[in-house]
């Protein structure tokens, strides 16, 4: 095992990889930022070197500087954690050349994986299933629409080294499709420099699944079961589970089974996801999921995986890297009970989920009830520069209903003061009807997002405390004189104040009476 790991990242999954370095006794260290310098994630560890001003393109994906701090401290190998430099495999490539480890995959892997087209590919070879469609080399735009009709529309054009749902576009009939193509090959070409494309059959009823892999480079790969990440804005996961509603066991083993040839396929080391979206038109059915994509990293809502499974996947990943054999085999593998993940963010839902920015003045965050992973304390910033992510409330329970039932309870007793959170629309979701009785596919959010945004009417008793506390009535008293004492009292007449408050932007007058 390694003494001393450099984790190149911030926030709540440095924090994350730090505890479990930490309970191993390996040593830790951070890299940070300008605007990082007094963060959590530098506290946590037993170094930290700064690396650059606040842009990421100048401090946390500058690989020769993160060589450079793992030469200083001694470091033997670096855990990436999730975006950054995660999935990058000239970062790979450096940091072999520089005989430090990557806690991850080879880069052959993570590039094997890069492109869309070429995964889907060798993932047919491998007799995965993926969606039909098409995903060769041909791009002349008239052959393109061909295979369009023959696929059948509606059709989805992805650009082939997209990501973050950046270079897709949903075409209805053939009618749309020469600009739809033109869109989304203009689209990857300004984001990734790639504007070739591949076409595959839209589902319009879509669930997105995805298996938990590990290998280890003594050539076993396993599965820890499947997290249903449904629940999606603009293709961005809001509130994870495990395990996936409905799942049938022959559907968990056939899912099981298609991610290990997967993982198997590339030879892969280290923790890996398979997303898989599952056609749930006619329900659930063991011969209706299909690859998208592998992501070659730990992925955000890795908790819940070790909330039903009782592993610790960071663990795994160091004994892994560091090349010791996978603790535990497929058969030696279980779960239970219930797992939600929901992911606090300092943002504006009913406008337009406007990444905020602010000082957390107040956090509170409900730690008996729930794990909470986070990246931040009270009275950090949460700045422009990084995701806004406050923290990580993850919930577990015996049934769905219990670990739901406490993720909304988590939920309401979640206090932050200094910037807006999306804590009110999350807590509207496990209030959703259908997504409370396990009816979830990616469209559930936009079918219902106004009810899920509106706004509820601030309670009466608040507005009056606000108003008592605007008007110095809820001061403690100073001392014994009591004008002091009776801030509210008059003489000859029962005392009437007023206080102008602003509600969600409305002005009201609230009249205060002493009696
Ligand atoms: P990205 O790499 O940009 O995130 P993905 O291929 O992973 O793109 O797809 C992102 C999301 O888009 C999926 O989670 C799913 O909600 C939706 N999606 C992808 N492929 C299809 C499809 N064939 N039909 C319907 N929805 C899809």
């Amino acid at each position: 095992m390694f003494n001393k790991i450099l984790i190149a990242n911030r926030g709540e999954i440095a924090c994350r990889v730090m505890e479990t370095a930490a309970k191993l006794g390996i040593r830790t260290v951070a890299v940070y930022s300008d605007a990082d310098a007094g963060a959590k994630h530098v506290a946590m560890a037993d170094e930290a070197y700064s690396i650059g001003p606040a842009p990421v393109a100048e401090s946390y994906l500058k690989i020769d500087a993160i060589i450079e701090v793992c030469r200083q401290s001694g470091a033997e190998a670096v855990h990436p954690g999730y975006g950054f430099l995660s999935e990058n495999p000239d970062f790979v490539d450096a940091l072999d050349r520089a005989g430090i480890a990557f806690i991850g995959p080879s880069a052959a892997s993570i590039r094997a994986m890069g492109l869309k087209d070429a995964a889907k590919a060798l993932m047919v070879k491998s007799g995965v299933p993926v969606v039909p469609g098409y995903h060769g080399d041909n791009q002349e735009a008239d052959f393109l629409k061909l295979q369009a009709g023959r696929i059948g529309y509606p059709v989805l054009i992805k650009a082939r080294a997209g990501g973050g749902g950046k270079g897709m576009r949903r075409v209805d009939g053939p009618q749309d499709f020469a600009e739809a193509l033109r869109g989304a090959k203009r689209e990857g070409e300004a984001s990734f420099g790639d504007g070739r494309v591949l076409i595959e059959k839209y589902l319009t009823m879509p669930r997105h699944i995805e298996i938990q892999v590990f290998g280890d480079s003594h050539g076993n790969a396993v599965h820890l079961f499947e997290r249903d990440c449904s629940l999606q804005r603009r293709h961005q996961k809001v509130i994870e589970e495990a395990p996936a509603p409905g799942m049938s066991e022959e559907m968990r083993s056939a899912m099981g089974k298609a991610a290990v040839t997967a993982a198997r396929a590339i030879d892969y080391c280290g923790a890996g996801t398979i997303e898989f979206i599952a056609d749930v038109s006619e329900g659930l059915r063991a011969d209706r999921f299909y690859f998208m994509e592998m992501n070659t990293r730990l992925q955000v809502e890795h908790p819940v995986t070790e909330m039903i499974t009782g592993e610790d996947l960071v663990e795994w990943q160091l004994r892994v890297a560091s090349g010791e054999p996978l603790p535990k085999s497929q058969e030696d593998l279980s779960f239970d009970g219930w797992a939600f993940e929901a992911r606090l963010y300092a943002e504006d839902a009913p406008k337009g989920f406007l990444p905020a920015i602010g000082t957390l003045e107040h956090l509170a965050l409900p730690e008996t009830s729930a794990r909470i992973d986070s990246g931040v304390r009270a009275g950090d910033d949460i700045t422009p520069y990084y995701d806004p992510m406050i923290a990580k409330i993850i919930a577990h329970g015996p049934t769905r209903e219990a670990a739901l039932g406490k993720l909304l309870a988590s939920l309401e007793a979640t206090e932050v003061a200094g910037c807006v959170t999306n804590a009110g629309f999350l807590a509207a979701l496990c209030r959703h009807a259908g997504f409370a009785g396990g009816e979830v596919d990616t469209g559930l959010i936009d079918r219902d997002l106004e009810e899920l945004i509106a706004e509820p009417a601030m309670p009466e008793d608040t507005i009056a405390l606000a108003a008592l506390t605007a008007l110095g009535l809820t001061r403690p008293a100073r001392g014994a004189d009591p004008f002091e004492t009776l801030a509210g009292w008059r003489i000859w007449s029962a005392s009437r104040q007023f206080a102008l408050l602003e509600i969600a932007g409305d002005r009201r007058d609230v009249e205060v009476h002493a009696l």
